[in-house]
């Protein structure tokens, strides 16, 4: 796809105090070639352009005490009025969080189709909660873990999101066959030499035999899901074609153990 896009299809807005950091997702690989067509957008907003005094902080200690400091309501509230503003106003506003709900592959095709999302980037101890109640639509995370930062998160987030946007990958296949759609993992992947430190390439896949190396292709992601993430294929629905793959490798296993 060659065609310049008159309009990103997607507008990611970041609040951050490090907005050096999207340099990493802006300028390298895939997506800083969709940012080149123009078929998606990165811009950033340094939350300390709307801090409300001459040090430039942002930051506050927690009402009630404890350790660590937060990220004040003020600067923050106005930083997310100014996005939306550039934003005509119809943005989804998204709060990285370790509370919030784990982001997933199934789960992009809806956040791509919100168009405009203004994602805000915590730092410290996190947010005032007031901020999440009166501003933020969603709350998202990206693993049961702790991040000093929402910018990785956001970077993850916006790199997943956008290789699924239309036009930024070329080869539509490459999606199709990846991990996690379909509920499948994908299938081993080889490439020149044929031999290399005594291991070969197999042989179906240097068959021509374009019906066969389909079947094996698509045994051999039912197995390393069912071996690596039983979890996913739990929810697929197995055809019969799917079935019958999965079963003979499971009896050939068992018949290797006896
Ligand atoms: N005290 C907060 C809590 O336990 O919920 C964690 C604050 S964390 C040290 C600082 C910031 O990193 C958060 O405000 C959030 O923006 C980001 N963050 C940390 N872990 C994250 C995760 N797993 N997913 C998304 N963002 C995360």
């Amino acid at each position: 796809m060659n065609k310049k896009h008159k309009n990103p299809l997607i507008w990611f807005n970041i609040i951050t105090i490090f907005p050096e950091m999207f340099q990493a997702i802006s300028n390298y690989g895939i997506v800083s070639q969709a940012i080149k067509k123009k078929i998606i957008n990165i811009t950033c907003l340094n939350l300390r352009d709307f801090s409300q005094n001459k040090h430039r902080s942002i930051d506050d200690r927690p009402y009630g005490g404890g350790a660590g400091m937060l990220i004040s309501f003020k600067p923050l509230y106005l930083a997310i009025q100014y996005a939306k503003s550039i934003l005509k106003n119809d943005a989804t506003i998204i709060y990285l969080s370790p509370q919030g709900k784990k982001f997933k592959q199934k789960d992009i095709e809806k956040l791509i189709n919100k168009k405009k999302i203004i994602f805000i980037c915590g730092r410290y101890d996190g947010i005032d909660q007031r901020i999440i109640d009166s501003q933020v639509h969603e709350e998202w995370s990206i693993g049961n873990y702790i991040l000093t930062g929402g910018e990785l998160a956001a970077m993850v987030m916006i790199d997943a999101i956008s290789r699924l946007v239309p036009g930024v990958i070329k080869t539509e296949q490459s999606i199709q066959k990846d991990s996690f759609s379909n509920h499948l993992l994908d299938y081993p992947s080889y490439t020149r030499p044929k031999i290399v430190h005594n291991m070969s390439v197999p042989k179906v896949l240097l068959s021509g035999n374009h019906k066969n190396i389909y079947l094996w292709r698509l045994q051999q992601s039912l197995i390393n899901t069912w071996i690596k993430r039983p979890d996913i294929l739990k929810d697929k629905k197995l055809n019969i074609q799917e079935q019958i793959l999965l079963n003979n490798f499971k009896k050939h296993q068992k018949k290797n153990n006896s």
